[in-house]
């Protein structure tokens, strides 16, 4: 039966309610159609992104919003089905993907540089596809939410957990985990991994002399110094406690290990701080013991402390201020 006019009238009416609502609705939304062309682009898009809905409706334009250089939007990658790219082009994202779930939509996170509102900003997308009554895809609706706050604040939080506050190096808590998940990768990719540990030399003494402030001023600049050596994304230079650190070098071999604790220990008396009771010299001086795992024997984390522990107390025994390798130089010293 074909539809009457007042019917028709009414559906009319009906789609012109439901632009209205999504057009002032407060979220920030805008719609593709299967083709990835804007039908519809909000208010509040308009607002978040700073492009007017008449610049961008009846295109594929929508991505300038957001970013600098084109690239799929969460929706066109919906509407395309290349959902399995979500990953790389996304900080976060849930991790329902399969296909029989895309009506439920996806969600993702980024950063976006919104070159048209001029500031960066952290955004938390939803996309979800629309069918029509015979299962075809029609549409695909993204809304936004601005989170950069949230974001900021996760990520300060997350800083907070993971660094030491005096030094701001790598905390007790975030080294124990990095030891672990790079003892595991020794034996699964047959790399070597060393470990320095650090002691600094009379430091009850530079307390007992300079005060107790003064001491954490030297302990920021003797981590200063270390974390300028240790410049490699995967070395972990870490507090280990006190007046002791640790530095984690995956993929080291002995031999390269003793390099950058020499390196180390030449920085740390590169500082000239003055230790006017050091029975070492004029200087704030370090005790590096140094060991490594050899990736055929994958020793378990605690002997690779205990190796290098010994090491740095045979440093210490020896005289102070030098570089101790576990094993082969407990009697023959670097210096
Ligand atoms: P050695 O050469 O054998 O290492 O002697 P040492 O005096 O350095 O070793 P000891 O373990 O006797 O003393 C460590 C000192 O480090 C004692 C402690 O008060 C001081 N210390 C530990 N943590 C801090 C800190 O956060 N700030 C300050 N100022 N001092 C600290
Ligand atoms: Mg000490
Ligand atoms: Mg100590």
């Amino acid at each position: 039966m074909s539809k009457t006019r007042a019917n028709i009238a009414s559906d009319q009416s009906k789609l012109d309610f439901s632009v209205r609502l999504m057009e002032h609705l407060v979220v920030p939304t805008f719609v593709l159609d299967a083709h990835c062309r804007v039908i519809i682009w909000n208010r509040a898009c308009e607002r978040l992104t700073g492009i007017k809905a008449g610049e961008v409706l009846g295109t594929s334009e929508h991505w300038r919003g957001f970013y600098e250089e084109p690239r799929p939007c969460l929706a066109d990658l919906i509407a395309q089905r290349r959902t399995d790219e979500i990953e790389s082009l996304y900080a976060e994202h849930d991790r329902h993907g399969s296909e029989s779930q895309l009506a439920l939509g996806r969600r993702a996170e980024n950063w976006c540089v919104m070159p048209c509102a001029g500031t960066r900003l952290y955004l938390a997308i939803d996309a979800g596809p629309i069918y029509d009554d015979a299962g075809q895809l029609v549409a695909v609706v993204e809304t936004l939410r601005d989170i950069t706050a949230q974001k900021v604040a996760q990520d300060e939080l997350q800083r907070l957990a993971t660094r030491d506050g005096l030094t701001g190096v790598a905390n007790r808590r975030s080294f124990d985990t990095a030891l672990n998940t790079e003892c595991r990768r020794v034996s699964r990719e047959a790399r070597a991994l060393s470990l320095l540990m650090i002691d600094v030399d009379f430091f009850k003494r530079y307390n007992d002399t300079y005060g107790h402030l003064a001491g954490d001023e030297c302990l920021r600049q003797v981590a200063e110094a270390m974390a300028q050596v240790t410049q490699r994304a995967s070395d972990t230079l870490a507090r280990y406690g006190g007046e002791e650190f640790a530095i984690l070098l995956p993929a080291t071999e002995p031999a390269g290990a003793v390099i950058v604790a020499e390196r180390i220990r030449a920085a740390v008396e590169g500082l000239a701080l003055p230790h006017a009771r050091s029975d070492v010299g004029p200087h704030v001086t370090v005790s590096i013991g140094v060991a490594s795992i050899d990736p055929a024997s994958a020793a378990p984390p605690t002997e690779l402390i205990g190796a290098a522990d010994a090491a740095l107390y045979a440093a210490k025994m020896q005289g102070r201020n030098r570089v101790v390798q576990a094993g082969a130089g407990e009697a023959a010293p670097s210096r």
